[in-house]
């Protein structure tokens, strides 16, 4: 059963190279890696007591793409309200509880995004939903009682949304057998753009968990994954006051670390933490609240850290400052034409250094400039959008983390595979900070 699991949920984790057939040569090995990473299992290669044992749980139909977070392209509704239709019914529960179950499912997504959902009763919806056992019309025939309880389709039109449940699960609205109110929602994260998520305590972790569903809410890590997709839902009523600006510098500009319309001037990452600037003020991603004013130097545009994340360099205007555990370096502020820039440059929007090509990124307006550290050789800038497909036009903040980039435009984030050349997911910055 091992190398159908890897051949079903990991077929597509870099598939290897095909030697003049087109077709997918399974690399055993190579595929289980893959998932007991997935998992945070030990990563043997082997299958071992503890990888086995994951493989037998009930799960989700949906392959464990090498990423979490979004589907490839990042697909999503365009429409503010969405429509469902349930064509087959489970005859395991009534139909005005699995109306209301499927209804509270919604819920718990359109409590967070501002997006509504709809039930029709006959015609095409956008999501199309059926209780059906083995083959139902797709090409991913359900397999009998466990295993795979649902599948369904990211955002498109036809099937895209569509979601179907095997008639084979003994559907409850209890802990007993599958609960359907927990299926359908995780789900109907897939339907709306949601692929599987590493973290244990999401919603889209790929095996079925039973939680305790009463008051149920989405767990942080899937309410980011989607209000990253679709943006925050608003308290309906009256609209929020827009503050005044004040004139006095003093501590009450401190921005408001928790406001889903963060922007971040600039962050780096210093010591294996993540830190941002934003106005006077700077912190640690981890933290709470912005907790220091930077000495000195009364805003940053940008920042970097070399590999070693000690040194870091701080941009403002045309000057920069190499800082050490907050400590200005004797010698700076130093002007930046030093790294080759023309006087036109008046300032740098966000700066990173990429350890894989060990070249520091300058983002300027629409274009960026790399620099090489070992020649000391400013390379003639190059369209953002040309060689960074999917973040923009324009890049506010930079930095990297775990072997990925982040791009931050306005409010929102993407996260970069410099090798692959794309978009993992869509993040919004104020989700990197314990808001919650
Ligand atoms: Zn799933
Ligand atoms: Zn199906």
């Amino acid at each position: 059963m091992s190398a159908e699991y890897l051949a079903q949920f990991y077929r597509n984790h870099e598939a290897v190279q095909p030697r003049g057939r087109n077709m997918y040569l399974p690399n055993f090995e190579k595929d289980l890696k893959a998932m007991q990473e997935f998992f945070g299992l030990e990563v043997t290669g082997k299958l071992d007591t503890n990888t086995v044992e994951v493989m037998k749980k009930p799960r989700c139909g949906v392959t464990d793409l090498a990423r979490y977070g979004h589907f490839d392209g990042n697909p999503r509704w365009r429409q503010s309200v969405l429509t469902y239709r349930i064509t087959e019914y489970t005859l395991k529960l009534s139909r005005s509880e699995v109306d209301a179950t499927i209804a509270k499912a919604f819920k718990m997504y359109s409590d967070v995004i501002p997006l509504d959902f709809k039930q029709i009763y006959s015609g095409t919806a956008d999501i199309m939903i059926l209780f059906k056992a083995g083959y139902h019309g797709d090409r991913e025939p359900f397999d009998g009682p466990g295993n795979v309880l649902a599948h369904a389709s990211p955002p498109g039109p036809e099937i895209g949304g569509d979601t179907h449940f095997d008639e084979d699960e003994k559907w409850t609205l209890s802990q007993q057998g599958v609960n359907l109110l927990l299926v359908a929602a995780h789900e109907f994260g897939h339907a709306l753009g949601l692929d599987h998520s590493k973290d244990r305590s999401a919603l889209m972790f790929p095996n079925y968990q039973y939680v305790n569903t009463n008051g149920y809410k989405l767990p942080q890590d899937d309410r980011l994954g989607v209000q990253a997709l679709y943006g925050v839902r608003r308290s309906t009523g009256k609209p929020e006051p827009k503050p005044e600006p004040n004139p006095d510098p003093g501590l009450s500009n401190a921005p408001e670390p928790c406001n889903p319309d963060l922007v971040f001037d600039a962050a780096t990452r210093i010591w294996g933490e993540l830190y941002y600037w934003k106005k006077r003020y700077y912190s640690g991603l981890s933290q709470h609240k912005i907790s220091s004013l930077w000495p000195s130097i009364d805003s940053v545009d940008a920042a970097y850290t070399l590999n070693d994340e000690t040194t870091a360099f701080l941009f403002k205007g045309q000057q920069y400052w190499g800082v050490i555990d907050g400590t200005i370096l004797p010698g700076y502020p130093q002007p930046i034409s030093n790294f080759g820039f023309f006087p036109s440059v008046k300032k740098i929007d966000a700066a990173v250094y990429v350890a894989y090509t060990d070249e520091t990124l300058f983002f300027v307006g629409i274009k960026y400039w790399s620099y090489n550290g070992w020649t000391g050789i400013l390379d003639f800038p190059k369209r953002i959008q040309d060689n960074f497909p999917g973040i923009g036009s324009r890049v506010d903040a930079a930095f990297e983390n775990g072997g990925y980039l982040y791009f931050s435009n306005g409010a929102w984030q993407f996260e970069y595979d410099f090798r692959a050349k794309r978009v993992n997911r869509v993040l919004m910055n104020y989700g990197w900070l314990d808001c919650y």
